[in-house]
């Protein structure tokens, strides 16, 4: 059977949207258009119970009992930010200090690094072994009697890599420590607990489970312990006061029913990619010498597969690729730059290896045809970039004599 091109292989920057979803939204954007904060008719009821329940859609799937905890967002980047900066504008006796990971995305990193810049907290970023893993007695040692918070992601979306996070959540709920998980890339996709993880805070979005783009969710725990968070955006005091502005009904619907749906179909769906990716990865390393994989051979999202081809670089990859197969090299936010993958150098490839690296990201969509189509273009465009590649000729006859070093 052929495959319909381009092939879309890029699901951790977003998913297509789940046609399920799609219908569960339309009516939303048409006859029920109501203000969910409207008290006084009907459109604003409708509205109001729609949200609602999409809130409880959500958290049943996050392991959250008491849906009020959950506040609506833009997306999983305002989510961090109000967990993080939310924490640290709260005044908790002089406690500053915030612990998180080399790997974490630009969305945890970036506010870090302002509240550093701006004096207003001091950041421990803690290393990664070579697989992508993070070691929970760092963290045990990292936290001082100033910490407040640790953030660690639940799964990382270049590389796939799954946190100990239950073993982080048990050092922080004995150290008294709040604890923020950013489980972006990983709800929908593997199984989520927010009593069994130990987690106070959680970050994800709508549009990396095959919902819509431009809502995402904040979970606060209201109870052992209750959190408190300063808001980052003021006004009607939507959300709990945490974060004001009309929810966008559509799109909160469309969340809930993406959330709804994962809960359904993600044991078999996952089962599936695995088995797919686990094919896709057999071929390309048994067809291509000097390969790498990054991440956890085995603690990794199923839907994920992350390699570096020694001697070529990863965007000539993509590009030879781009009419055909739409792929990265890494997170979206840094594909902008040509700055090889941080995640990547973490994990001490060094920096022509996190150079060559190109990121396959299966959904829900994706078909065996498309995995096989996969493997045969990518293993023929790298072996021709080689071809072409005098680096890769030396290292090969270096090899030849004997004279490179063993890897
Ligand atoms: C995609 C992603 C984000 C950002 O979410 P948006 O909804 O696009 O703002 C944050 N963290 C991780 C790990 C992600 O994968």
């Amino acid at each position: 059977m052929a495959v319909r091109l381009p092939v879309f292989m890029d699901s951790h920057s977003t998913t297509p949207v789940d046609p399920r979803v799609l219908e569960a939204m339309l009516p939303y954007f048409a006859e029920r258009f109501g203000h969910p904060g409207s008290r006084n008719h009907a459109f604003g009821w409708e509205a109001e119970a729609a949200v609602e329940r999409a809130r409880e859609q959500l958290a049943r799937l996050i392991g959250v009992r008491d849906s009020k905890e959950i506040v609506y967002t833009s997306g999983g980047t305002e989510a961090v930010n109000l967990a993080i900066k939310g924490v640290i504008g709260v005044n908790r006796g002089g406690g500053d200090h915030i612990v998180t990971t080399v790997i974490e995305s630009r969305a945890v990193l970036d506010p870090c690094r302002r509240l550093e810049r701006e004096g207003a907290a001091r950041v421990t970023y803690l290393p990664v072994d070579a697989t992508g893993l993070l070691d929970p007695d760092l963290v045990r040692q990292a936290i001082t009697p100033r910490t407040v918070l640790v953030s660690v992601m639940l799964a990382n979306n270049e590389i796939g890599t799954i946190q100990p996070v239950a073993e982080v959540g048990r050092i922080t709920r004995a150290s008294g420590v709040l604890f923020h998980v950013d489980a972006t890339e990983a709800v929908g996709k593997i199984p989520v607990d927010v009593e069994r993880m130990g987690i106070d805070l959680l970050s994800c979005t709508a549009h990396k489970l095959y919902g819509p783009k431009g809502i995402g969710a904040l979970y606060v725990r209201r109870r052992n312990p209750r959190v408190r968070l300063a808001a980052q955006i003021d006004g009607g005091g939507h959300e709990r006061g945490l974060r004001s502005g009309t929810v966008p009904v559509p799109l909160a619907v469309g969340f809930g029913r993406a959330a709804e749906i994962c809960g359904e179909v993600m044991a078999a769906e996952s089962a599936r990619l695995a088995v797919l990716r686990d094919r896709l990865q057999a071929r390309i390393l048994a067809a291509v010498d000097e390969v790498y994989l990054n991440g956890h051979p085995e603690r990794r999202l199923p839907h994920t597969l992350n390699v570096s081809f020694a001697h070529v670089e990863g965007e000539s990859v993509l590009m030879s690729l781009s009419k055909e197969l739409a792929l990265s090299s890494g997170s979206a936010c840094t594909s902008a730059t040509l700055e090889p993958s941080y995640v990547i150098q973490a994990l001490g490839r060094g920096a022509e290896l996190a150079h060559a690296s190109v990121r396959y990201g299966l959904h829900r969509f994706t078909t065996d045809e498309e995995i096989d189509f996969a493997a045969e273009r990518t293993i023929e465009v790298v072996r021709r970039l080689r071809e072409l590649s005098p680096v890769y000729e030396a290292a090969r006859s270096g090899a030849a004599i004997g004279r490179s070093e063993p890897r």
